[in-house]
């Protein structure tokens, strides 16, 4: 099989799989397992910020964040295209009581800065609380202008504000942009890094931040039904992926290039792909189902629509990518 689908769907490597079979374990609920606290040293140190906190997903980890920023009646800027904000379930809503106050993002994924300023709300009994900016990096497989994110930022501290980073894919922007993950993270008051994306853990999202805010999404966490026992082992992936892991989505990015590449010679599809590891392109209505049919038959598993995207991962190689473009270029040459 070859799985385009999202970069969620590697297998952990045998590698991986003898460093969790090794972890030295407790309960982490605890604060005592120690293969978990060293994950989340580890991943704070990469990330220039005190400390770290290890959870079972990134949509937790950017809740327990939210929460740990805005109380009940308190407001967050957002895109309208960030996951926090449109695949999460409304989480902040639903658990966290925050309202979130959506901004349209630009093509780029930034949202402009004039439309943040105005959507900052003044200390009014009728208003919500405005307390902090989510923005995210890498978004739609793009990675912020590192100018903007400065700007943004600046702004949103000049108006009380404190900024949380989904960065799930902060590590593909590093790679792709040859910022390391510190300087990425330096301006955000604190960073959720997926570690079951590329990186190519089954499990886990480390948030990073000032320890006073970890010590606060600590209780989030628990509350939130995330507080595990011998996680260690998971934590293990994590450190493993860490380790191993990161500088190779170069070559998921250069794979993401080379596909990008080859459907751009098909007349009927228009692509566009960015530095990292997604690829977007659009295909004729009547062919969406036709096509993923076809592929499907011949074991690639991608969701063809109007709008498609493809992602690539440590599970997909080179020749992957070239019998995926033959089978496409194969059904529209039919
Ligand atoms: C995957 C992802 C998350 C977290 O997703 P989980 O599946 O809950 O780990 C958060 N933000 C972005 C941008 C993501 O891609």
């Amino acid at each position: 099989m070859i799985d385009l689908r999202s970069d969620t769907v590697t297998r952990p490597s045998q590698a991986m799989l003898a460093s969790m079979a090794a972890a030295e374990v407790g309960d982490d609920v605890w604060g005592d397992d120690p293969t978990v606290l060293r994950l989340q040293a580890a991943v704070a140190e990469r990330a220039g910020k005190e400390a770290g906190l290890f959870f079972p997903s990134g949509t937790q980890s950017n809740l327990a964040a939210l929460m740990a920023h805005c109380g009940r009646g308190d407001e967050y800027i957002v895109g309208q295209s960030a996951h926090t904000y449109r695949n999460e379930g409304g989480g902040a809503a639903v658990l966290g009581s925050i309202q979130p106050q959506p901004i349209a993002n630009a093509a780029d994924g930034s949202l402009p800065l004039d439309e943040i300023a105005a959507a900052i709300k003044p200390i009014d009994d009728h208003f919500a609380r405005t307390r902090l900016l989510a923005l995210e990096n890498t978004i739609g497989g793009k990675v912020l202008p590192a100018g903007y994110v400065a700007e943004a930022v600046t702004l949103a501290n000049s108006r009380g504000l404190a900024t949380h980073l989904d960065g799930a894919r902060v590590c593909n922007a590093a790679v792709a942009s040859g910022q390391s993950i510190a300087a990425l993270c330096a301006p955000f008051d604190s960073v959720s890094i997926c570690f079951s994306k590329g990186l190519g853990a089954p499990v886990g999202s480390v948030l990073v931040g000032s320890a006073d805010l970890i010590e606060s999404a600590r209780r989030w966490r628990k509350v939130l039904g995330g507080g595990m026992r011998q996680s260690g082992l998971l934590a293990a992936a994590c450190l493993y992926a860490l380790e191993h892991n990161v500088d190779r989505l170069a070559e998921d990015h250069e794979n993401a290039e080379h596909l990008a590449r080859g459907l751009a010679e098909i007349d009927e599809v228009h692509v566009q792909s960015h530095a990292t590891n997604m690829v977007f392109a659009q295909f004729p209505q009547e062919h969406c189902a036709p096509l993923e049919a076809a592929l499907k038959e011949q074991g690639i598993l991608t969701q063809v629509l109007y709008g498609s995207r493809f992602v690539t991962h440590m599970d997909v190689k080179r020749a992957d990518i070239d019998m995926f473009v033959s089978a496409v270029k194969a059904y529209f040459a039919e």
